[in-house]
């Protein structure tokens, strides 16, 4: 071995769900949203000049920043934009979660938190969700070097409620408590309102599913404006140019049609709960989701089994090889459309494994 090789900082990535490309497929294993994003991202789109592209895009991401500032009811100083909200938690974990003792975040979350811990060398403990798949607020009373997970959870869909977040907050002043809201506006409840109360929170969303953006790569992270300034230092020191100018001016014109926002996740939500009618009298179980997908399982099938058989037929779901959840597959709400096909070939799929 070189001597370099030693030196090499080795890490085991992060693994995205696939995009593959058929045209006949149906795409219901990456959390995004079914429905176009709102007309006005293409008429500002349209409306960009070609001097965009010669230009450096503004490093403050204003227009954005303000855009969001305005819908949330926040002050600009208030709001951090990345590049999708990995970007923003990943800078997150940087500025934050530098002490020697362990960031908290449960047993079965987000995917992306043990990545980062290692590439940062940030120590962490995992802490078991309880056997319903429910996050245990009081396993949070205890030392830690910061808080984090997605509410709702992910891959779950469960929502703590306020309530809970609150006290976790109250127990936890001296701690960075990161709320990741990826899946906020399909019907749990924001943290945003516990910022007056909380300067140590941070609230982290995303335009990547309910906005319908995914491939925009906007996210957002709303704080006191004491975190927010050490979150830009530290963005600034590492890359200045980040939200690029098609992504400050299609978030800018997105986060404004609130009417847009309301009316999408409101046929999603509809699409979910009649998802979650047929898939319980086909047999399938899961946790009550306030999400965007569902986590399913069912008593009399090997849930890696259907995951292969939907493959076959180009529907795409998602699958983890991890502890607790291997018999589970995480399914994203798309279209009604979508749904009936999902739900003929699992009717088909029943039948023939009942023989
Ligand atoms: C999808 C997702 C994200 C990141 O999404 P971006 O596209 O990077 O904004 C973050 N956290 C959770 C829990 C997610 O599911």
């Amino acid at each position: 071995m070189k001597r370099y090789e030693q030196y090499i900082r080795k890490v085991v990535p992060y693994v995205p769900g696939e995009q593959p490309h058929f045209s006949d497929m149906i795409k219901l294993n990456t959390n995004e949203n079914p429905y176009p994003p709102t007309p006005a991202v293409q008429e500002a789109l349209q409306s960009q000049q070609g001097e965009c592209m010669r230009l450096y895009p503004d490093p403050t991401a204003h227009q954005l920043n303000a855009a969001i500032a305005k819908a949330y009811h926040v002050e600009e100083e208030q709001v951090f934009t990345g590049v999708g909200s990995d970007d923003v938690l990943a800078m997150i974990f940087q500025t934050f979660f530098n002490s020697d003792m362990p960031i908290l975040f449960p047993d079965i979350t987000y995917a992306f938190y043990p990545v980062w811990c290692s590439l940062f060398r940030i120590p962490y403990e995992i802490l078991p969700l309880n056997e319903k798949f429910e996050i245990v607020p009081e396993e949070y009373f205890r030392p830690n070097g910061g808080i984090v997970f997605p509410n709702p959870n992910a891959p779950t869909g469960i929502a703590l409620p306020l309530s809970d977040i609150e006290r976790i907050l109250q127990h936890n002043a001296e701690s960075i408590v990161v709320i990741d809201e990826a899946y906020v506006d399909f019907g749990a409840q924001s943290a945003l309102p516990l910022l007056e109360k909380y300067e140590n929170l941070i609230v982290v969303q995303t335009f990547s599913k309910s906005r319908s953006m995914a491939g925009e790569r906007i996210g957002f992270a709303i704080a006191s404006k004491k975190l927010i300034k050490v979150l830009h230092d530290v963005k600034y020191s590492f890359n200045s140019y980040t939200m690029n100018h098609s992504a400050i001016v299609t978030g800018a014109a997105a986060v404004a049609d609130e009417a847009y926002l309301q009316k999408i996740t409101a046929k999603i939500v509809s699409t979910r709960e009649n998802t979650k009618k047929v898939l319980s009298g086909l047999g399938f179980v899961f946790p009550n989701s306030k999400s965007n997908f569902l986590f399913v399982t069912h008593p009399d099938l090997d849930a890696h089994a259907l995951f292969k058989a939907l493959r076959e037929e180009h529907i795409f779901v998602r699958w983890f090889d991890m502890p607790r959840i291997r018999n589970y597959l995480r399914i994203t709400i798309g279209t009604d459309a979508q749904m009936e096909k999902l739900f003929a070939f699992l009717q088909h799929y029943l039948d023939t494994q009942k023989k």
